[in-house]
């Protein structure tokens, strides 16, 4: 199999239309000819094609919502099982903890705000900035990746070729060099700014501070989202003082904040600590049921709810994810 490329493929320019998903396999755009993603579990992934295969899907433009593979049914286009972090979906990961540009391509079936009329068009380099999983429209679990236009100044990544599969040592040698990119938007608000003065720049999860050569260095991390679809708000209560490691392990949803202020790690559950307060900043709680949300998504199915439980849950309203959370009845 030919080397997987990152990036723009020479020769081809933004806005090309092609007629099928034979000639953009061909040009190498896109190239697998039925899945929406080029990747696997090993490069990460360079390509997907948007073109309404799946409901959860949302086009914002320069933004995209894009719904992992699998669990679907091709007839009716509806979820039939959970989807799983396999194949394509790690692909997409990798692809966002690297900070690899993605090729997107839209077809004539996707949002008619942005697709072509006809056939399908390069549309450029995009980003994977953030994933997670929630249940779907149809209630099974669908892995969700947002997806950001790279600006213009970034998009002229040259191709970036990596060896197809790791297991070939023979490209030893200088490493491919590509303009780096941003992995993650670190937002330096007043919010924030005030937010890591009242904890002395300490992380509230592990409690480092970093010396840097002009004092304490933290980041601000919003605990829901800020940007659609979450819609999380620019305030102290949905802000935490996080160390750049906490701050990666708390937006990629691999550690939550319980209900007692505990920190877990998602896989396992595993306690790692008590969320660390200040006494001048609430933390509110329902911003953290959010984000924990995110992390242990669970379907109707296999949820064992007890009395009194507090129950968040993501619903679609309206293209936007809006929480809803009610407590399970006493005598139900
Ligand atoms: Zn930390």
């Amino acid at each position: 199999m030919a080397d997987r490329v990152f990036g723009h493929i020479p020769g081809v320019a933004v806005g090309t239309i092609f007629p099928d998903r034979r000639s953009l396999s061909q040009t190498g755009v896109h190239r697998p000819t039925q899945a929406g993603i080029s990747g696997n579990k090993t490069d990460g992934a360079d390509s997907i094609v948007v073109s309404g295969g799946y409901r959860d899907d949302k086009d914002y433009g320069d933004l995209i919502i894009y719904t992992g593979q699998g669990g679907n049914d091709p007839n009716t286009k509806r979820q039939v099982t959970d989807q799983e972090l396999v194949r394509g979906n790690i692909g997409l990961v990798l692809s966002c903890d690297n900070g690899l540009p993605v090729r997107v391509v839209r077809g004539a079936k996707g949002d008619a705000a942005y697709s072509p009329e006809h056939g399908y068009r390069y549309d450029g380099l995009f980003s994977v900035t953030r994933y997670w999983s929630q249940p779907g429209l149809d209630g099974f679990l669908v892995w969700q990746f947002e997806l950001c236009q790279f600006s213009n100044s970034v998009s002229q990544v040259p191709g970036l070729k990596l060896p197809a599969s790791t297991e070939t040592e023979q490209n030893i040698g200088p490493a491919p060099r590509a303009q780096g990119t941003v992995q993650r938007l670190v937002r330096n608000t007043a919010v924030g700014s005030r937010v890591k003065a009242l904890h002395g720049f300490a992380c509230q999860v592990c409690g480092t501070c970093l010396e840097t050569l002009i004092g304490r260095y933290a980041e601000a991390a919003h605990i829901r989202p800020l940007g659609r679809p979450h819609n999380g708000p620019d305030i102290t209560s949905n802000v935490l003082c996080l160390c750049p490691n906490c701050h990666v392990q708390f937006d990629r949803l691999a550690i939550y904040v319980d209900e007692d202020r505990i920190v877990r790690q998602t896989r396992t559950g595993k306690e790692i600590g008590v969320l660390r307060s200040a006494p001048k900043h609430h933390v509110d709680p329902e911003q953290l049921a959010y984000q924990k949300a995110l992390c242990r998504p669970s379907t109707p199915d296999d949820t064992l709810i007890e009395p009194g439980d507090t129950v968040i849950q993501l619903v679609d309203h309206e293209g936007e994810m809006v929480p809803i959370i009610w407590t399970a009845d006493e005598d139900q």
